[in-house]
């Protein structure tokens, strides 16, 4: 999948840009899941190619009067992470001194860069919009977020530019686990520490690790590749603990991974950046395995890890069956068994229920708890199966799908993770027509 990220000063309208390029996909994805969390990154597609977007303004905090320098890593960033980047400006400001500083860096890039200038609404406007020839960045796009005129043409102008082959090239086809989690975290110690041999220096000082790497992995019977992803930062001036960094540090890590393992550091709890990579695993699909690292450190008579884990729980709901251990890297406690969680949670996820096993099961369920009337009409679900995709879905057939609402598709979603282990896995529920 092409990541592309949307870059540009305050209030230009990045975000009613992103909201327009994710809407078809989401309202889907959003009805499935239930749950949205996050307003910066988002799947789209345009003509059939599928794509990521990420809103970079959304990531920074108080984004009124953001720093020049905070505009300078936001791009810098998305220069490392992007396959291609759209570039905001709006016509009504013209341009300013902080869209050059940006068209500045990004005229240094190589990536395919799309200049769209926002607001163009009407003939004069754009005529005005010739000026942004002015900002070297070569043709431009004219549109106007409100009314969506004009996205048609940048979005296939985005299509147009993506690169032909993708930037992650997976050379094989083992099963990825990748090692996600904010910076010193311990992720780099963690999979160190697996390997045996410190083939990577790590230091206190941030920003020292190499690029991200995968290591091939044969245990258990089982081979795997670990993608070790917290290298990815070659900039180490940048101030990593900014939400907004780690997280879309990851977002290709985590796309291109069938399990994420999560690694939190136990001093600090669970935090914000947790959440939102833990978001991005669960809204890609993905299998996670929380590892609270650094256990070694916690005083076990403060905080007991029964206690630890409840709290994490919380945060994560309403996903509650994922798998959550204490580790350290450091005294090498539990690796060995965060690794066979991680190998289980894949197994879970790939895992095929029988149509009849299925049908066995489930219509007993239903019948001890039918969906509510609704109406005065009667619900009736007479078969389902899961269906053949890489990820758990499950499609139940009704008289009237209509009538079935989330927390009767929540009921049948906690038995089927009852009767079956689904731990640490994502599931879509269906409900279709029969
Ligand atoms: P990364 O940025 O997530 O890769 O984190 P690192 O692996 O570089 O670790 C950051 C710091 O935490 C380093 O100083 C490690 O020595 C330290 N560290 C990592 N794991 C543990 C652990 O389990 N216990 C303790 N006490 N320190 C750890």
């Amino acid at each position: 999948n092409n990541i592309v990220a949307i870059v540009g000063r305050p209030n230009v309208g990045k975000s009613t840009l992103f909201n327009r390029l994710i809407q078809r996909r989401e309202a889907i994805v959003d009805s499935v899941s239930g749950v949205t969390r996050d307003r910066n990154y988002g799947k789209s597609e345009w003509n059939g190619k599928e794509f990521s977007v990420i809103d970079t303004g959304g990531y920074v905090r108080g984004s009124d009067d953001v720093f020049e320098g905070e505009i300078r890593k936001q791009v810098e960033l998305a220069i490392d992470e992007a396959d291609v980047i759209i570039f905001v400006v709006d016509v009504e400001e013209g341009i300013t001194p902080m869209d050059e500083t940006v068209a500045k860096l990004l005229r240094k890039v190589t990536k395919p860069v799309l200049l769209a200038v926002n607001k163009v609404d009407n003939a004069m406007r754009e005529k005005d919009a010739v000026e942004f020839y002015n900002l070297g960045l070569g043709e431009y796009y004219t549109f106007a977020s409100i009314s969506g005129s004009g996205t048609g043409d940048l979005l296939d102008a985005l299509i147009e530019a993506f690169p032909e082959k993708p930037v992650v090239e997976v050379k094989e086809d083992l099963p990825r686990f990748a090692v996600v989690g904010r910076p010193n975290a311990g992720k780099s110690s963690f999979i160190n520490a697996l390997i045996g041999q410190d083939r990577y220096i790590v230091t206190d000082i941030a920003g020292t690790t190499r690029d991200a790497i995968d290591t091939k992995f044969d245990r258990f019977g089982f081979e795997f590749n670990l993608v070790d992803t917290a290298g990815i930062r070659r900039k180490a001036k940048v101030k990593e603990d900014l939400e907004f960094y780690s997280v879309m540090r990851s977002v290709r890590a985590i796309e291109h991974a069938d399990i994420c393992i999560l690694v939190i550091d136990a001093t600090r709890g669970f935090e914000g950046q947790d959440q939102s990579i833990f978001w991005l695993a669960e809204k890609n699909r993905k299998g996670v395995v929380i590892l609270v690292n650094k256990w070694d450190l916690v005083e076990k008579d403060t905080m007991s890890s029964r206690d630890y884990e409840a709290k994490i729980r919380k945060e994560l709901m309403p996903f509650t069956d994922v798998p959550i251990l204490f580790v350290s890297a450091l005294t090498k406690q539990r690796l060995l068994k965060a690794l066979e969680t991680t190998v289980q949670v894949f197994e879970n996820r790939k895992q095929r229920i029988s149509t009849s096993k299925f049908n066995e099961y489930m219509l007993k369920v239903i019948e001890s708890y039918p969906p509510p009337a609704m109406k005065g009409k009667y619900v009736k679900i007479k078969y389902c199966m899961q269906l053949p995709t890489p990820t758990p879905q499950f499609v139940f057939f009704a008289n009237l799908p209509q009538y079935v609402k989330e927390p009767y598709k929540r009921y049948l979603e906690n038995k089927i993770r009852e009767n079956w282990d689904f731990a640490g896995v994502p599931i879509d529920i269906y409900i279709r027509e029969k």
